[in-house]
């Protein structure tokens, strides 16, 4: 049985039209300032390596060392035998780290999500969503059953209405702590008050927050100052600023608990490699010792954000390592970006349908990789572009 009547060529054909067609484009190195593509050597502006860990050598020396002594695959999910020392330690290290009693370890973020929410509330109860939420808190709650709606960004007397409004028992709020496409951050301590009023639950994804922000990079929780009983439910990835792969939720040991009995995502999928626990453990005690990594981030921050406006170019309201400059329409976004790129810079252009109509961008992230010179050579490239009118 073909698959002529699922119309996938009428599908693709459109996505042509709108010159929204999507494909990867490979790329020969390591994650880190610089990527090789098709032989050239471009500064790399769009990765989420935030602290510049994923290559960093004492990872890489972990996860062989724990590779020739674990093995590579995990072989059965975490509650069959593929629980591993390795993924203990990480667990209790993570639940350590961000100073929560519990941690569950998940092999995507993506997963993660939908485990949780799925795990937490069904037909009856309700979900609230910022409307600039990530794909996978969405999909968690649409995937839910339970009643879903999203509130204005960041707009929390808009929420206040909707829980007001809403008899459900059970009511789950959700929200990126730092959102993905705009690097803002969410008001967490008028979130929680709100939460408190209105006894819903707070569950932040912390994906673009955790290793970057706070004190000691326990994310954006420890930034505002907040407690296990303000945000009983955290969630973070490890794919970002940790430089490794998969995400972890931390909670109270009940929560944890819970979600190890009922996130279906954690018990039908096969555990994390054991490597990856390990390379982790040691990108974690970078993270605590490094102090410099996070430093050295706010003042590429401070710089690009300072000299690109003074430039006049439109940047979004974001302190964090996500700086996305604003273009609008699609096309001119793709031709900035190509503009970029014939300079030696690799910047992508996010278009819908990832962002509203209107809203294309130019995602720059910055990362502690990058030296002083990288990021001013950025800066006098938007320069260029923005004298000659490109
Ligand atoms: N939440 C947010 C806010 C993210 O940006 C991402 C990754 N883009 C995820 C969740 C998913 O994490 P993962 O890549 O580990 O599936």
């Amino acid at each position: 049985m073909s698959l002529t009547h699922f119309n996938l060529t009428t599908k693709l054909l459109e996505r042509h039209q709108q010159q929204r067609f999507r494909q990867c484009k490979t790329h020969d190195s390591p994650q880190s300032a610089t990527l090789i593509h098709q032989g050239q050597t471009y500064l790399n502006f769009s990765s989420n390596d935030y602290l510049g860990l994923a290559n960093h050598p004492l990872v890489k020396k972990a996860f062989i060392q724990s590779a020739e002594q674990d093995g590579v695959g995990s072989g059965a999910a975490h509650l069959v035998c593929g629980h591993h020392r390795q993924h203990q330690a990480l667990e209790e290290e993570l639940a350590a780290f961000c100073q929560r009693p519990a941690a569950l370890l998940f092999s995507t973020g993506y997963m993660a999500n939908l485990g949780v929410i799925n795990a937490l509330v069904g037909r009856g109860d309700a979900v609230f969503e910022d409307r600039l939420n990530h794909a996978s808190l969405l999909d968690g709650g649409l995937s839910s059953g339970a009643r879903f709606s999203r509130y204005q960004h960041n707009d929390v007397d808009d929420l206040q209405q909707k829980l007001q409004a809403n008899d459900s028992l059970k009511k789950l709020v959700l929200t990126d702590a730092v959102f993905s496409m705009d690097g803002d951050l969410a008001p967490l301590p008028q979130l929680i008050a709100c939460c408190q009023q209105q006894q819903a639950a707070l569950m932040i994804d912390d994906a673009h927050g955790f290793g970057v922000l706070g004190n000691t990079g326990a994310g954006t929780s420890e930034h505002f100052g907040c407690t296990v009983d303000d945000v009983p439910i955290y969630m973070a990835t490890l794919g970002k600023a940790v430089g490794t792969f998969g995400a972890f939720v931390a909670g109270s040991q009940e929560l944890i608990d819970y979600l190890r009995n009922f996130a279906r995502p954690y018990i039908y999928t096969t555990a994390l490699p054991p490597a990856i626990a390990a390379a982790t453990r040691q990108s974690l005690r970078l993270i605590a010792q490094e102090t410099w990594r996070r430093e050295q981030l706010q003042a590429h921050i401070q710089i690009f954000r300072q000299q690109v406006l003074a430039q006049g170019w439109s940047l979004m309201a974001s302190d964090t390592a996500i700086q996305p400059l604003l273009v609008g329409d699609e096309q001119r976004a793709l031709q900035l970006s190509q503009a970029l790129a014939d300079k030696g810079f690799w910047v992508t252009a996010i278009r819908p349908p990832t962002v509203p109509v209107g809203e294309s961008r130019l995602r720059i992230t910055l990362t502690a990789a990058h030296k002083t010179a990288d990021v001013q050579a950025l800066i006098n490239a938007l320069a260029e572009l923005r004298t000659n009118d490109v």
